[in-house]
């Protein structure tokens, strides 16, 4: 994935993004968005196991769902979604020795009263996060 890669997210889909991750505080909320074209359609929340305002790890059993769910629909898995419940919305060292994940999308999602953009995309080159662009769309 390179850094032209531009991901674009249904309001619908945002809204849950933002309870999720409001619902997990004072941890960090995770899950996968899934769509075609680098257009998010649909997000499936995860179990956070870590249970941690700093880290987070999958419950795999949802993950296994979720992806039998993203065949069924045709739909790829584009971004793997988490929040950060008091940082900004950037890639921590954690983050990035646990994105082995290849050909996603990282979005970190932050509910600091400060972060501007409060929602950030990454992709992982070269264990070098690049920065893409992340749109809202009405759809
Ligand atoms: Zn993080």
């Amino acid at each position: 994935m390179h850094k032209d890669f531009k991901l674009t997210i249904a309001r619908s889909v945002w809204a849950e993004l933002a309870v999720a991750a409001e619902k997990a505080v004072p941890n960090e909320a995770c899950g996968l968005l899934a769509g075609r074209d680098g257009n998010v359609m649909k997000f499936y929340p995860m179990t956070n196991i870590d249970a941690s305002p700093e880290h987070f790890s999958m419950k795999p059993e949802e993950q296994f769902a979720a992806v039998k769910d993203m065949r069924r629909m045709e739909l790829q898995m584009l971004a793997i979604w988490h929040s950060h419940p008091s940082t900004p919305p950037r890639m921590s060292a954690e983050d990035l020795r646990l994105a082995f994940t290849p050909d996603v999308a990282y979005v970190i999602l932050s509910l600091a009263p400060d972060a501007i953009p409060q929602c950030r995309a990454f992709v992982i080159n070269s264990g070098i996060p690049q920065s893409v662009e992340v749109v809202i769309t009405n759809e």
